[in-house]
């Protein structure tokens, strides 16, 4: 891991305007945070002089970047504060966090016993002890893990991937691999409808986001490194383009792999993607045509915080309203506070849950029968605190589809 650049985070720029403060969820939520001006700008001339002024408050953080979508001056405000947590946190973690943060390592061995994990993380006593032991918050439920993991799938069950004239390799991350493969199932019917053939990358690690915010830097960027490599050669071997379906991962991969750990990703960037800006690009095109049927009903949409970072949201809305009788119903832009392994932190579990209220009661009002978001975790925080379900845009792209005659529109 590079010893981040202060000039290449740019803290020179900060106007001292306050903008940033004003959409901080947790400044708003906690009075112990210092908010982003001083936790980052401020913060860092402090710290660059003296790293006795590293003030332990950065780890309510929720690396949202809200305050970087406000600021006028293009500070990275997030960056900053990840960066000097990074840099000057502590250096030993607890096992809670190294358990949070091993999505890899934790998924692989929870899959062989699924029934018993899953069994086991629901029972009010263990909830109890883990809470107690491990300071995880007894209130969280945890994501059930899959019987079989999606790699298992995609080779043993799918549709053999070969004699398509196009491809497109799939980062399908450590939620569709351990905990729910039927995403990946979808992504690949719908890229196979739109007459793509789907590769999986040679290797794939986790993105790291988790490993980032539990300041693991140096396993964050062993991860980025293998990522990388392997992205490059799938689309050295003819991939047009590699896809997700995790907002998070891709944010983290395009946004934070080079300048927050040093690992140069400049080359994959224009090819790496959300499959819902791939399939939307290529409509506009005229390279892909989709063909709907009607689904009459009322689904709310909620932007991740990630994806609005990334400016992305048009691609998954516009491709919803496509679907006839569908009334699709926007959420206010409120972050669902769950910010990753943060909300699954005893100590953070209150504030997780204050700042998703507002989320909460607007997707109560909104008449929804289901709410659709593209980030998995966002979708833990909803379903458990707002009882609604949660989809992927692809699985209810891939519903509303005419998957026939969508074949037929897209064949050479
Ligand atoms: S990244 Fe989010 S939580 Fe952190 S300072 Fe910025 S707005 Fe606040
Ligand atoms: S919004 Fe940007 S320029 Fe204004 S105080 Fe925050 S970091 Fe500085």
């Amino acid at each position: 891991m590079q010893d981040t650049n202060i000039s290449q985070n740019n803290f020179e720029q900060c106007l001292k305007c306050s903008l940033c403060t004003t959409v901080c969820p947790m400044m708003a939520a906690n009075p112990h945070y210092p908010g982003p001006k001083q936790a980052g700008p401020d913060g860092e001339r402090y710290r660059l002089k003296d790293p006795g002024f590293y003030d332990l408050t950065l780890k309510y953080c929720l690396n949202c970047k809200r305050c970087e979508v406000a600021c006028p001056s293009g500070v990275r405000v997030g960056d900053i504060i990840q960066a000097s947590r990074l840099k000057y946190g502590r250096l030993s973690r607890p096992l809670r966090d190294i358990t949070l943060a091993s999505t890899d390592f934790v998924g692989s061995l929870a899959v062989p016993f699924a029934p018993i994990v899953n069994g086991a993380l629901s029972l009010p006593i263990v909830k109890i002890a883990m809470d107690a032991i491990l300071k995880v918050d007894r209130h969280r439920t945890f994501p059930s893990y899959s019987r079989r993991k999606f790699t298992d799938i995609f080779e043993k069950d799918l549709p053999s991937q070969e004699g398509y004239k196009r491809y497109v390799s799939y980062f399908h991350g450590c939620y569709v691999n351990y905990n729910y493969p039927q995403l990946g199932v979808d992504f690949v019917t719908l890229m196979n409808a739109c007459g793509y053939g789907v590769r999986l990358l040679d290797r794939e690690k986790c993105c790291g986001v988790a490993l980032i915010s539990n300041g693991l830097g140096k396993q964050a960027s062993e991860n980025a490194a293998v990522n990388m490599a392997s992205m490059r050669k799938a689309l050295d071997g003819g991939s047009e383009a590699v896809l997700t379906s995790s907002s998070t991962c891709t944010f983290t991969m395009r946004d934070e792999y080079d300048h927050l750990l040093g690992i140069p990703n400049e080359d994959i960037r224009p090819h790496l993607m959300l499959a819902v800006k791939f399939i939307y690009d290529r409509i506009e095109s005229g390279q892909i045509s989709l063909a709907f049927k009607e689904m009459p009903g009322r689904l709310a949409y909620h932007t991740p915080c990630h994806m609005q970072k990334l400016g992305w949201t048009v691609y998954s809305t516009e491709l919803l309203k496509m679907i006839p009788g569908l009334d699709l119903q926007i959420l206010p832009q409120e972050c669902c506070g769950i910010s990753g392994t943060f909300g699954f932190k005893k100590e953070n579990y209150p504030y997780s849950q204050k700042i998703g209220a507002k989320l909460f009661e607007a997707i109560r009002d909104s008449g929804a029968a289901a709410v659709i978001t593209d980030c998995e975790t966002c979708k833990w925080q909803i379903e458990m605190s707002s009882g609604y379900r949660v989809y992927n845009p692809i699985t209810v792209l891939l519903n509303a589809l005419d998957l026939e005659k969508t074949k037929m529109l897209n064949a050479e």
